[in-house]
Order: structure tokens, then C-alpha cells, then sequence
């Protein structure tokens, strides 16, 4: 019988992110390759001014074919939300909080909200950006409960 110690256990690896990647579509892939770094962008018209989203060739205020991708400020409201728990939302280890947010420059997007308990998801409650990993070392946006 051995005498040795059992060996310490290495420090947990984190957990490997099982979001799948985005699917990036030529309109929208200065969006994704932004969120990959961390930034969170959109698009306005630059002839009209109005922000649009999800990003398109078009302006659907004005029809101008020119685009400017500006930065955002990443703070919004709670528009609405859900939970899809059946069936059971692939790429997820719980069933997430799907929101839609009300952005401060006037867009509304599709997101999930992070952590806050589902309880606790109040109607134009302020939440702010936030990014979160994905497989093949992708991030998307999601929001959190703001806190400044
Ligand atoms: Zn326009």
C-alpha cells in the first residue's frame, strides 16, 4: 500500500462555453467582430441619423445606402422578456431570460439577461451591456442588471 499523499486536485478549469457561435451574415459581421473584442456597436444612417438594427445595407427611414457604425452607449431598458424552457434551449446549461431591450439610442435588440433571478426581471428595469464567450472563442452581447 502506498504511503504518499493524495495528489491535490487542480484548480477547476473553467467551464467550457457550450453557446454556440453566432451566425455571422455579411451585414452584420462588423457587429459580431466587434462584440469579439468587447465593443458594442451599431449602425446609423448618415444621412438621416436614425440608428437601425440589426445592421442592413438600407436605411428604412430614408433609403440612404450610407452607413456609419457608432459606438453605444450600452445602457437600456427592459422591454419585455421570456423564459423558453420546452424544449430545452440548445447551448445552454438553464433555460436563459430572453429580452428585449430598449436601448437609450431609441433600437430595440434581442438578448438574454444575466444575472438577475428571473423573479427578479422587473418591466423597464435599467440593464447594461455585457459580453459572454461562445464556442470557437466567439462573444456575444447579453445584458445585466446596470449598476452605474
Ligand atoms: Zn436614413
Amino acid at each position: 500500500m502506498s504511503t504518499e499523499p493524495p495528489a491535490v486536485p487542480a484548480a477547476p478549469a473553467a467551464p467550457k462555453p457550450i453557446r454556440i457561435a453566432p451566425i455571422v451574415t455579411p451585414d452584420a459581421k462588423t457587429f459580431w467582430d466587434a462584440c469579439d473584442r468587447e465593443e458594442f456597436i451599431g449602425q446609423k444612417c448618415g444621412d438621416c441619423g436614425q440608428f437601425t438594427f440589426p445592421p442592413r445595407p438600407m436605411c428604412p427611414h430614408c433609403h440612404s445606402l450610407k452607413r456609419e457604425e457608432v459606438k453605444l452607449s450600452g445602457y437600456g431598458t427592459v422591454h419585455s422578456w421570456t423564459i423558453p424552457r420546452h424544449p430545452p434551449p440548445f447551448g445552454f446549461r438553464e433555460a436563459p431570460i430572453v429580452v428585449v431591450v430598449q436601448l437609450q439610442e431609441g433600437i430595440r435588440m434581442v438578448s438574454n439577461l444575466v444575472g438577475v433571478k428571473p423573479e427578479d426581471v422587473k418591466m423597464d428595469m435599467a440593464v447594461e451591456v455585457a459580453f459572454d464567450d461562445t464556442m470557437n472563442k466567439h462573444k456575444v452581447h447579453v445584458f445585466k442588471p446596470r449598476t452605474a
